[in-house]
């Protein structure tokens, strides 16, 4: 152990267990790593302890990018420079959060890209608070992208027609137009698939050139499953593509349910004025006390 922060972290990392590894899947994980995501030899120890899950040490991998050379860069300007790094990040649930995420980000002189689900159970994009959040973030200087959830078709559908269709609507919602999609978790097909969408107007994230030719790297499932930091430290790679969830980051390292958790109460409060908005003298029927 390096100090005594490390060890109390690697101590909380041990305790917790396999229980923290999972959740939220962005991609079905390939076989030939899903073990991994449940040992608990020393190695799998070490990558979680390089990586905490706090705005702090997200801050300190976009410094460590920065000190290596890596320009901050869009899916369409990568080719300007000769060492770039694309940062994504895909809204699965909350939006506020991305929010943080961004201003952070701008604080540092860092554009991303932000992809949101036009189909998600969680949030609705042409509501007022959301629309603001997202226009805030793309006046920042970040990209909106469209966020693809192909499980919400069937079988038989043009998966382009749909990502077309979907990111029309994410344009009204808007005011610009789309300029890149990303899948919410792709099947095997659709990985493959090499998907050109909207003639290539519309950049496939998933494409060969940034699933393929980048060096790609994610923290999905709240799980970086590869030393990311030592990835970056290396200087090994040219192109580097890094999807990070801002779901999980937090001031403190949370754990995923302690995340869950207050994610869950924390809908019951907005539930509760929503309604106050809909339904007169609310609290004669329905206190917000007697919720949790
Ligand atoms: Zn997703």
């Amino acid at each position: 152990m390096k100090n005594h922060s490390d060890e109390l972290i690697f101590q909380s990392q041990i305790c917790a267990g396999a229980s923290q590894i999972c959740l939220m899947a962005d991609e079905k994980p390939p076989a030939r790593i899903s073990h991994r995501l449940f040992a608990t030899g020393r190695s799998e120890m070490r990558i979680r302890l390089k990586m905490e899950f706090t705005y702090k040490a997200y801050g300190e991998l976009l410094a460590l990018l920065r000190q290596q050379g890596y320009t901050f860069s869009s899916y369409h300007n990568y080719q300007d420079c000769d060492r770039s790094v694309i940062i994504r990040h895909d809204i699965d649930m909350d939006i506020a959060k991305a929010v943080k995420m961004a201003e952070m980000e701008q604080e540092m002189c860092v554009s991303s890209t932000y992809f949101v689900l036009v189909t998600s159970h969680f949030y609705n994009i042409f509501a007022r608070e959301n629309q603001d959040m997202l226009r805030k973030m793309h006046g920042m200087g970040h990209e909106i992208g469209l966020h693809f959830d192909e499980a919400k078709y069937g079988e038989e559908t043009d998966m382009v027609l749909a990502m077309e269709q979907e990111a029309e609507l994410l344009a009204q919602c808007m005011g610009v137009p789309v300029r890149s999609v990303s899948m919410h978790r792709p099947s095997r097909k659709t990985l493959e698939a090499d998907y050109l969408v909207k003639g290539g107007q519309i950049v496939n994230s998933y494409g060969t050139e940034f699933f393929r030719n980048h060096k790609y790297v994610s923290d999905s499932r709240r799980n970086w499953r590869e030393d990311v930091l030592a990835i970056i430290r290396s200087g090994e790679y040219d192109r580097l593509h890094v999807l990070t969830h801002a779901f999980w980051y937090d001031q403190t390292e949370q754990t995923a349910k302690e995340t869950l958790k207050a994610f869950c109460e924390g809908m019951t409060g907005r539930c509760y004025e929503w309604m106050q908005d809909n339904v007169r003298d609310l609290d004669e029927i329905l206190k917000r006390s007697e919720l949790r």
